[in-house]
């Protein structure tokens, strides 16, 4: 499913870091960044970043549909949740079916920028959504996919770490380490990211934690305490990952209901066929990040980031993994 087209082309996610070999371990498609970075509507815009990372067929694409549903809906469909659409509009964007997508490392930046108002300023910034892909299924993938995940990491106001199931020791180790190869990047001794969303899927025990944010800050708080018998290994991941955001959260999402397994022969979502308790979690969550009231500006030392600065960082960064 691609976007539709519009003038000067065609609205999709583009390709803008992927692996390479030898000395250009991380290729930065300059050409392409520059042509989703350096439009004339959004020149000297500040940039709110919001970056979806995490495994292949983790419904990453699918909800970063439905922020581009939100991003465009009317100021009143946003108010009244009438932006989740209606129920034969099929969920176009980001391709949600594997394809030819299939296990591509990399960062993926949505084509157009939308612009937005901020509620608080009346300020106008540009949202840019990224779509972060790796794999930690061996050895010699995991230093190389740390590297991308510390960049998006770097890049974004918003770094969603998309999950399935749980909060597992893993996706911790994982965590720390990526963020690890991010502090290598930056000087500053203030904290180098800002908003870590611990973002789960298919949340499986909302009797003990419900859905939403509520549950999530307390299975958020269990997951990362530090305890008095703790290995001090666990303890270390979890002092680490605390002191490397600004902000960190957790949203435990539902399951979307089983029609999403019938989608990939059908390419069409009906709003109607998700169930209600996914769409309750959409309305909640979506809003919370892309209201104008909650836009978050990207910052690095303190300072607003622009859409330039952006394609500078991009470049200054994806130097530094190289060298
Ligand atoms: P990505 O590779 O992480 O971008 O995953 P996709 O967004 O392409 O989704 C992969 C498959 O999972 C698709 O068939 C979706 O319909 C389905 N899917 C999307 N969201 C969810 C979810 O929250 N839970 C489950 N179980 N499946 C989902
Ligand atoms: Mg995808």
């Amino acid at each position: 499913m691609s976007g539709g087209t519009q003038k000067g082309g065609m609205r999709e996610g583009v390709q803008v870091v992927k692996l390479g070999e030898g000395a250009q371990r991380y290729e930065l498609d300059e050409e392409a960044l520059r042509r989703v970075l350096l439009r004339q509507d959004v020149r000297g815009l500040p940039v709110v970043v919001v970056s979806v990372a995490g495994a292949y067929r983790g419904g990453k694409s699918f909800i970063l549909d439905f922020f581009l549903r939100y991003l465009k809906a009317s100021r009143y469909s946003q108010q009244t949740g009438a932006w989740l659409g209606s129920e034969d509009e099929p969920l176009q964007g980001f391709h949600w079916r594997g394809g030819s997508e299939r296990n591509t490392t990399g960062i993926h930046l949505w084509s157009e920028p939308i612009i937005t108002t901020l509620e608080a300023t009346g300020e106008k910034v540009a949202v840019l959504l990224m779509d972060t892909q790796g794999t930690f299924d061996s050895e010699t993938t995991i230093g190389q996919n740390s590297t991308i995940f510390a960049l998006s990491t770097l890049i974004s106001s918003v770094q969603i770490y998309n999950l399935t199931g749980n909060i597992k020791e893993d996706d911790l180790q994982h965590l720390q380490l990526f963020t690890e190869y991010g502090r290598l990047a930056c000087d500053s001794k203030s904290k180098a990211f800002q908003t870590l969303l611990f973002l789960v899927r298919d949340w499986p025990h909302a009797f003990e934690h419900a859905y939403g944010f509520l549950g999530g800050s307390t299975l958020l708080n269990k997951r990362l305490q530090a305890k008095v018998n703790q290995n001090p290994e666990l303890r270390q991941v979890r002092e680490h990952i605390r002191t490397c955001f600004d902000n960190i959260k957790c949203f435990l999402m539902p399951h979307p209901g089983h029609s999403v397994e019938d989608l990939k022969f059908t390419g069409c979502l009906r709003v109607t066929d998700l169930r209600e308790q996914f769409r309750l979690a959409l309305l909640e969550l979506v809003p919370s990040l892309f209201d104008p009231k909650h836009l978050t500006p990207k910052l690095i030392s303190g300072e607003r980031v622009t859409t330039q600065d952006l394609f500078d960082y991009f470049k200054t960064y994806v130097g530094i993994f190289n060298s």
